[in-house]
């Protein structure tokens, strides 16, 4: 089996696990006990909690552990005012609350469009939340978050949310480089099991967002519960592994590059003009009718990839990202190949045969 839809969740790293397992086990107390079992978990989250911090370059106390990105986003989005940009992940997408902010296949965002949404608002911009992604989940472009979005967050003084799921660990993520107010990354997507994720949120934000629960004063009462420990360890784990300046200076897109040359006879590179993240591979096949069949055959065959994000897949509709970007046509025939950090160029090769394979069979009827 091939798997290239690290994109939908990594494999977690075996060795982490096992660290975070011996490390947790023993320290099984619930870290709002008051005992020596409670403080030594409450410890290993702390310690978690600055990994996970200094990976995004915030400080362990403006990180609140949450269930995963889903979960993040929600809270981020729960101010009266709401827009995001019109590739956003569907846990974005569907808090929408106005309309949404082009994006260009390089990856421009259409601030002149939101400016004018903005002037437009009667709410009170400082309860407004405007959210764009770092790097999109389907195509792998990174979005340009960079002047001019800043220019209008200092002209409108609105809360600046970026989804950086898909960026962690594949770029370098500063907090106040990109003056995000709030920011979410999540556990699985790099390596980390599933169930723990975070939610940036800056100290001084004058209206912070809502809890979406009710219950005790967990992570601040953003996120009552008793938390994950064991999520939380390996996560930081991760972090510390994958979001190191050495480790992110050691990522090489070459086998992707390789993977898209050995397929340009059949098919194009989406978002070829932006800047993308290292791992992913947004291909438009012409010759492919029906994606649901040639996803289903590629499976048989032994390479998993996928049409749109897991979020949305079971929908019968093609992607909306695709679709928004390219139209309809063009989504019917994309699939989403996303390497892992230590996918090979012989991977890449076996994944061109058993594609070529597919799209004969699927051709031919089979
Ligand atoms: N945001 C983006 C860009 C994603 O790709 C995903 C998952 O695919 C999420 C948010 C949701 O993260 P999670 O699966 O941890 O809930």
């Amino acid at each position: 089996m091939i798997y290239l839809d690290n994109n939908a969740t990594t494999r977690p790293d075996l060795s982490i696990m096992l660290e975070a397992m011996n490390e947790t086990y023993g320290s099984f107390g619930n870290p709002s006990s008051w005992h020596e079992a409670g403080y030594d978990a409450k410890d290993l989250l702390e310690q978690a909690r600055c990994s996970v911090a200094k990976a995004i370059g915030a400080k362990p106390s403006e990180v609140v552990f949450t269930s995963g990105g889903t979960e993040a986003n929600n809270i981020a989005l729960t101010y009266p005012a709401r827009i995001c940009s019109a590739v956003e992940h569907s846990s974005v997408w569907s808090r929408l609350n106005d309309s949404p902010i082009g994006v260009a296949e390089n990856g421009s965002v259409d601030v002149s469009r939101l400016e004018q949404t903005l002037k437009l608002k009667e709410k009170d911009p400082r309860q407004t939340v405007v959210s764009v992604m770092l790097a999109n989940n389907e195509t792998g472009m990174v979005l340009d978050i960079a002047s001019e979005l800043r220019r209008l967050k200092d002209t409108y003084g609105f809360i600046l949310h970026i989804d950086a799921v898909q960026g962690l660990g594949k770029l370098s993520i500063d907090v106040t480089d990109i003056q995000a107010d709030l920011l979410t990354i999540s556990g699985h997507k790099c390596y980390a099991p599933k169930g723990i994720g975070a939610l940036f949120i800056r100290k001084n934000l004058e209206y912070k967002p809502d809890t979406l629960f009710s219950g005790g004063a967990h992570e601040k009462g953003y996120r009552p519960g008793t938390e994950n420990i064991f999520g939380a360890v390996a996560f930081g784990k991760a972090c510390d592994k994958y979001c190191s300046k050495e480790a992110l200076s050691a990522i090489s897109s070459e086998v992707r590059d390789y993977f898209e040359s050995l397929l340009s006879d059949i098919s194009d590179v989406n978002c070829k003009s932006a800047q993308r993240v290292f791992n992913t591979s947004s291909l438009y096949f012409p010759d492919i009718v029906d994606i649901d069949v040639f996803l289903d055959r590629l499976s048989i065959n032994g390479l998993y990839a996928s049409g749109k994000s897991a979020c949305s897949s079971g929908m019968p509709a093609p992607s909306r990202i695709i679709t928004v970007l390219f139209g309809e046509e063009k989504a019917k025939g994309t699939v989403r190949f996303s390497f892992a950090h230590d996918s090979t160029k012989e991977e890449a090769e076996k994944a061109v045969s058993i594609i070529r394979q597919t799209i004969r069979e699927v051709k031919d009827g089979y």
